[in-house]
This record gives C-alpha cells, structure tokens and sequence, in this order.
C-alpha cells in the first residue's frame, strides 16, 4: 500500500499524472490538490509515500512549498519529486536546498515519470523497513538492558545479604567493588570506592599482603584459600577473617582481577585458643602444663643450636606438700598451689617458661644463660620466694622446695633427657634435706674440664682438618626435582665417630671458634656447589648455615664476596641461612651487612622459623628470600591442628611478603602432600633424603629427581 500526492494547479496536469502514478502498482492511491496550501494542511495529519509537485504555482512555488512540509517530522524524510518546465539552475538549486529529492522535466515524459516514481516509492519502502527495524532494535536493547540493571542489581542485593566479606580488585591493585559487610568493616562507602587503592581502605597492614597475594593469583591464575585477615571493627574489636582468592575473569577467560572472600571466623578462633589454653595449660593455677613446657624447651634447643645463648631447666618440688594437704585438706592444698605459682609469676622474666608438672611439682625454662651462676641465683630467688610465710584458713604456712637443674647443652639435647637428668638432680637437693638446689653434674668443676678438653679438641679438629660436610636435598613441591641442597656441617673426632653439631656447635660458638669453622664450610660449600653445576642443566643453589657470632666478629659480606670471586659461584645459588636471632639483634651493622649481602645477589633464608622471637612485621623489613619453617612445626602436621593452622599461616604470611617457603624435617609422604597443598613451595627432610656424602648428592642431581623415599 503506498500513498502519492500531486499538488499541480493544471487540472489536465494532476489528472494525467494521477493516472500516470497509479498504473505503477496495483495498490497506490493517489490524493490530488490544486493549491500547495490545502496540500499542506491534509498533509499535517497524513503521510505519504510519494509527493510530486508541480514548481509553479499561486500563493507558493515549489521551494516554498518543500520547506514548509519538511518542516513536519513525519514528512522530513519522504522523497518530493518538483515538475518544472525551466531550465533554470537557480530554480533548481532552491528546490534542492529546500529539500526536492528529483526532478522532471514538463512536458512530462510518462515513461519517465513512471520510471523515477517506482524507484522512489522502491526507496520510500527500505527507508520505511530501515527506520522500522531500528525502532525494533533499539527497543530490545533498552528490554535487555533494564534486564541486566535487574539482574546486577539483584545480585548486588544477593552479595550484599551474605554475612561474608568480598571485594573485587583490579589488575593493579585497585577496588573494583566492595559489599556492604566489607563495607562496614573497614568503614567505607561502597558507592564511591571504585578505583580506589585497596591497600589504603584495608589498613597497611592488610592491603601489603593482599597485594602481594592477589599478585600471586594474578601471576599463577590459581586461587589460594584459608588465608586469615584480621580486621578491627568500629568498636575497636578484632575480627578475624578466614579468606580465599579467586582469579576474576573477563568474557575472553583472560585474568582481569582478584575476588576476595572471607568468612568471620572470629568465634572459632576464640574457641580454639580456649582450646588451646586448655590442652596446654594448667587448670589450677593456669600455668603452662608439661606438654607446653615440651614444646617450649624443643624450641629453645633449636636455637641454642646457633649461637642463641643456651638455657637451664629448673624442676621444683615442693618439701612436705603432703602435709598441707593432710592438714587442711585439698581445697586449701590448691589454694596454696596456686599461691606459690604467684611467687614464681613474680620472680622469673617473660621469656622464661613456668609449668607445672603435676602435683606439687613445678618447672622453669630459663632462657638466655650465659653461665651456670646465672641459673644458681635464679634458683635462690625461688628458694627465697616459696619459703616466705603463707596465710591459709587463718593459719600461718611455711615451706621449702627442692630444685634439680640442668643446663643446655652440656647435660642434654633433648627435652626427655634434660627433664629426667633434672629429676635426678632435685632428688638429690632433696636427699641432702631438701630447701637447696643441685646441678645435675657431680660437680662444676667435671663441667669446667669438659669445657676446656673440648675446647682443646675442637681446635685440634681445625688443625687436623677432621670437619666434613654432609648435604641434604632440597626438592621442588611440585615437581619433585631437586633444587638445591644444604650442607651439614659434622666432625669426625680422634676416635673416627662421626659427631653432629648439636655436639659441639653451642661451644664452638662460647669461644668463638665457630668463625674459622664456618669459614671453612663456606668455601667448601661453594667449591662443591660450582662442581656440581657441571652435572645437569638446572641451577642447584647450596644452603650455607651461618652463626650470629660470625656477624658480631667478621665482616660476613666481605668473607662471602671473597668465597664467591674464589670459587666463581653464582652468587644467585648461594644461600645463606641466619636465625631469627641474628635478624633480631637489629645492631645497625647486622641490617648493614645484610644489605651489603643483597648487593652480592646471594639469597638469604631465615631458619628455624617459627622459633624464635620475631614477627612479620619485623622480618618484613631486611632483605629476606625465603622462610624454612622449623620442624618441630612440621612434625605433627598431619595430626595436630594448631601446627596445621600455623604452618598454613606462615605459608601464607611468607608468599605475602614475596618470600620463598621452605618445609624442614618432612620425614613422610603425607607431611609432604599437605605442605604441597598449601602452596610451600620447597621441601626438605628425610622423607626426600637423609644429609648424604658429596658423591651420593651427585647421584641424585644426576637423577634430578629427589622424590624417592631415603632407606
Ligand atoms: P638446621 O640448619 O635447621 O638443619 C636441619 C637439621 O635438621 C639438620 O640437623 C638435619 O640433619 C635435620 N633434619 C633434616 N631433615 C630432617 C628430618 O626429616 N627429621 C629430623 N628429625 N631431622 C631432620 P644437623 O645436621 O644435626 O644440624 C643441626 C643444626 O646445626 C642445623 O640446623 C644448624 O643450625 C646447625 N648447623 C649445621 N651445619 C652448620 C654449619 O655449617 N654452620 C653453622 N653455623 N651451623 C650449622
Ligand atoms: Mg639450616
Ligand atoms: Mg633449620
């Protein structure tokens, strides 16, 4: 159905042209006007398809005519054909900037005529199904897009109902989103914190390691779970979050930003330290309990075994405890308990250790002793202390106490050993009358000689040569294949035992021969290592142990540049293990040399983590590669779920700081595979291979691969 329009003030003209448009199809109609105006006016409320009009005529010519219609938005586009019989340009040319769209010339030629009509109705018609189509499209696009406003919206309702936190942040560490319960945690707008740096809402703190681990998400594509946040909500509470990172992806699954959530885990936490309190402390008088002490004493001999001063071990039994609790009976008997366990509170310093064992029986772990006296005159102060009066139910109270003591290392390696050798001791203040103490050596003077023999004996070994290095694998988690590995410093003595360190290291570092000792393990160390890189075509770094004492006596920096010139080592496979100890010192010179040492482009790895005195917080300040999680974490792994909780931690806690993670004393498969999930990144132990001769590491390197079970 198309409509045309002639406007032609000839009658003869419209006729012939209404006759001529509607044999061009079937379906046209056709609507005539004499005058331009009375067009105009049908025109307001109709529109055409087709509109031929003649140029001139009374009141308007055909420009005039044009401009008004086009003037109507429905007629703006409709193609006007202008009848003229001048071959007038200038005609012509207001016609088309009035809007004409043809021209034919009078007299009309019908077949011309019929010709341009057909193609400009044709043109009318995909103009008509262009507009049409685009009228449907737009329409769709605003459904659809009203739909996702819907959808996200709804989701956005969804996120922020969850009782968990999550945020979204970019690809360098900007906030994409925040729902409302991060929102309130850290206080902030969720409207206005797009774009913002996550490290500056989430606290330093927090946003460093976030950082660093939606770095490492980035990186790997590969979420990680179970890392703890702990925030302090509005009241100043603390919360702790148990998170986990996701990558976020874009439509074309190319990593785009990192999701974070976490759920509140603060009730769990407080359980398990009540816990924890529990298994591991005294009900009575709240002391740490036997098992605690354990655990405190194994660590203290961890690191005793490098230079960290040593440590005596007190067992105190009270004398006649029975009558009290005869006399008064049992409530006052725990009473009385837990008065002496105040006396003791007072008298010893932080880091020491008081439990108790059982009964009347109580134990200090005294750390840091530097000589026998100092544990002596501790023991007077507990003597002194228990035997000050008691007032209990009214009646005045005295008593006295038995004390054994052992002192690390001379009487003991081992925390079974100490305690019983302790034991002993304290039954023999006891037999002597009980209020006193004894050392467990028959006499100090047997202790002074041991001292002077071995002292004597260690200088030989150097003379001799008699030390050798023994070396340990270091395995990649993943694949298995060995990385590295540490070499063990051991003495083979005059009867051709060969002796461990825990032997005769804690003495070497008393008189300071731990320098040329070490000194030597370290160009050995690196002679072997450059040999070894002959072997395969994959860097293996060698484990250097150093002492504290080397830091307070040598200049560690220059002896290492000389060792790596010497041995031409790359100094990027040199790794040298310090304690927490000697990182703590924070003696100007330590943090110096160890800068110096970065310079050198050798690695640095903490030991025994977990085992000493420092914080993140702290280590996060000198040049740290890598973190060794002590063993005594390790050990009960699989069993135990506090060193499961910590050993994820530090893992964790390690990656924030972009630091490597090393597993010591993996002795089976499983404490392996659990450490591999968690994402520690080396592993080192028996499981992997016992410290070997040179010539069986040579073997293994051969292999490449280190997953084997050691015989
Ligand atoms: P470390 O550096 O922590 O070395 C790891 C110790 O754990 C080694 O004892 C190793 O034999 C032992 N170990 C490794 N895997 C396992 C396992 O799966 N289970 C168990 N139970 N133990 C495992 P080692 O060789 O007796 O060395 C003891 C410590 O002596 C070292 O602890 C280190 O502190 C010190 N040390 C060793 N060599 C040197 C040295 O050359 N210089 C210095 N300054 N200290 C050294
Ligand atoms: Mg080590
Ligand atoms: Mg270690």
């Amino acid at each position: 159905m198309a409509l045309v329009v002639i406007v032609d003030d000839q009658p003869t003209n419209r006729n012939i042209f209404a006759r001529l448009a509607v044999s061009i199809d079937s379906d046209i109609t056709v609507e005539t006007f004499g005058a331009p105006l009375e067009a105009l006016a049908w025109l307001h409320d109709h529109t055409p398809d087709l509109i031929v009009t003649d140029y001139k005529m009374p009141d308007l010519d055909g420009a005039q005519f044009i401009a008004r219609l086009r003037q109507e938005p429905a007629l703006a586009d409709v193609p006007v054909v202008v009848i003229t019989i001048f071959e007038d340009r200038s005609l012509r040319l207001r016609a088309l900037s009035a809007g004409a769209t043809d021209f034919l010339h009078s007299p009309v030629d019908h077949q011309e005529f019929v010709t341009r009509a057909r193609n400009l109705l044709k043109l009318r018609r995909q103009q008509l199904q262009l507009a049409d189509r685009a009228k449907v499209l737009k329409l769709r696009l605003e459904h659809s897009e009203q739909a996702l406003r819907d959808s996200s919206e709804r989701l956005g309702q969804v996120i922020d109902s969850v009782p968990s936190l999550i945020r979204a942040t970019d690809l360098s560490g900007h906030l994409l989103f925040i729902n409302s319960c991060q929102a309130g945690i850290i206080q902030a707008d969720p409207a206005t914190i797009a774009g913002v740096d996550a490290a500056s809402v989430l606290g330093e703190d927090i946003g460093i390691r976030s950082n660093a681990l939606d770095r490492r998400v980035i990186e790997h594509g590969r979420p990680i779970a179970d890392v703890e946040e702990e925030f302090s909500d509005s009241t100043g509470a603390k919360r702790v979050f148990l998170t986990s990172k996701t990558p976020l992806r874009d439509a074309t699954n190319t990593v785009i930003g990192v999701v974070t959530c976490g759920t509140d885990i603060t009730e769990r936490k407080l359980a398990e330290e009540h816990l924890y309190q529990l298994a591991h402390h005294d009900s009575l008088t709240d002391l740490p309990n036997r098992m605690l002490l354990r655990d405190r004493v194994r660590r203290a001999i961890v690191r005793a075994r490098r230079g960290d001063s040593s440590f005596a071990l007190h067992l105190i039994d009270l004398d006649g405890f029975k009558g009290v609790n005869d006399l008064l009976g049992h409530s006052a008997g725990d009473k009385f308990l837990k008065s002496v366990s105040q006396r003791l509170r007072a008298i010893v310093r932080e880091r020491d250790v008081i439990a108790r064992l059982g009964g009347d029986e109580f134990a200090i772990l005294q750390t840091d002793v530097r000589a026998p006296e100092e544990a002596e005159m501790l023991a007077a102060d507990v003597l002194r202390a228990i035997s000050q009066p008691y007032m209990l139910q009214g009646e005045r109270l005295t008593t006295s106490a038995s004390i054994g003591i052992t002192m690390h290392p001379n009487d003991g390696d081992d925390f079974e050993e100490l305690l019983r050798k302790t034991d002993l001791a304290m039954y023999r203040a006891k037999g002597e009358g009980g209020d006193g103490y004894r050392f467990y050596a028959t006499d100090m003077n047997t202790r002074a000689r041991d001292s002077v023999t071995l002292d004597a004996d260690l200088r030989a070994a150097i003379a001799k040569k008699q030390f050798l290095l023994m070396y340990q694998p270091q395995v990649d988690a993943t694949t298995g294949a060995v990385i590295g590995a540490e070499a063990l410093l051991r003495w083979r003595n005059g009867a051709g035992e060969i002796v461990a360190p825990g032997r005769f290291l804690p003495r070497a570092e008393e008189n300071g021969l731990i320098v040329p000792i070490n000194e030597w393990a370290l160009w050995e160390a690196c002679r072997n290592a450059k040999a070894w890189q002959e072997l395969t075509d994959k860097p293996i770094r060698v484990g250097v142990n150093l002492s504290p004492v080397q830091f307070q006596r040598q200049d560690v920096p220059l002896l290492v540049a000389k060792v790596l010139a010497g041995t031409k080592l790359d100094p990027g496979l040199l790794d040298l293990e310090l304690t927490e100890n000697i990182v703590m010192q924070e003696t100007h010179s330590v943090l110096v040399q160890l800068q110096q040492l970065q310079t050198l482009g050798v690695r640095i790895s903490i030991d025994d983590f977990g085992t000493g005195y420092s914080s993140f917080s702290y280590i996060k300040r000198f040049p740290v590669n890598g973190l060794k999680i002590d063993q005594s974490f390790i050990r009960d792994i699989t069993t135990d779920y506090n060193d499961g909780v910590i050993v994820k931690a530090l893992i964790n806690l390690g990656h924030s700081l972009n630091m490597q993670i090393v597993a010591e004393g993996v002795e089976t498969a499983e404490q392996g595979e659990y450490l591999r999930q968690e994402g520690c990144d080396v592993l080192q132990g028996y499981y992997f291979g016992r410290p070997m001769p040179l010539a069986e590491l040579h073997e293994l390197i051969r292999q490449g691969t280190g997953l084997r079970r050691s015989a």
